[in-house]
């Protein structure tokens, strides 16, 4: 008998055992939790229904270093690489980093709304940020991703789906258009799909 899940298992088989779990508060279970202070309250009675993917590497092209982590928090320091005081200052986070090694690294609760969309509309409804959960992966539109972190997004969106009414999954580029570019033109989309919807 064919199993249900079949479809959902990642492409390679080398994921974890075990399956990742979002709790009730929004937090995935035994994953790095770096609490971010941009966020606030979604309105209330929201569902959450759209996942939105997005790229970013700081400086951009540049992969492992801290500032990605550091722009979330509020920690960036513009002194430190010329690129950074253009961005520094800016007050944006996102529920999830993927990593180029594919470690998940939270900075909201899924419950709260982070701040990752901006000026954005789907299906004709503005504010992304408030009915989505944010993903980031590390890296560039000049770039394709890893398969460690193809696994990892697989991984979570199960789980996401484990717990909201997920709808649809998007890129920033989809949802901001002509203003935003991420995760760019090497993001593997038919994979993405096949892998997480
Ligand atoms: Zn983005």
């Amino acid at each position: 008998m064919k199993r249900k899940d079949e479809s959902l298992s990642p492409v390679t088989g080398s994921g974890p055992a075990h399956s990742l779990v979002i709790t009730e508060d929004g937090l995935a279970e035994g994953v790095r939790y770096v609490p971010s202070p941009n966020h606030d309250e979604r309105p209330c009675g929201t569902q959450i229904e759209l996942l939105v993917i997005h790229g970013i590497s700081l400086p951009p092209g540049e992969f492992g270093g801290p500032a990605v982590i550091e722009l979330f928090t509020n920690r960036l320091d513009p002194a430190a690489h010329p690129y950074f005081a253009t961005v520094a200052g800016q007050r944006v986070s996102a529920h999830f980093l993927i990593r180029r090694d594919g470690e998940l690294i939270q900075f909201v609760p899924c419950s709260g709304r982070a701040w990752h969309a901006g000026a954005s509309d789907w299906r004709g409804r503005g504010r992304c940020n408030d009915f989505s959960i944010g993903i980031e992966l590390e890296g560039s539109d000049d770039a394709p991703y890893e398969e460690t972190q193809y696994e990892a997004l697989a991984e979570l969106c199960r789980a996401l789906r484990g717990r909201y009414p997920i709808a649809d999954i998007v890129g920033h580029s989809d949802i901001a258009p002509g203003r935003k570019t991420d995760p760019g033109p090497y993001f593997d989309w038919a994979r993405c799909r096949e892998i997480c919807v």
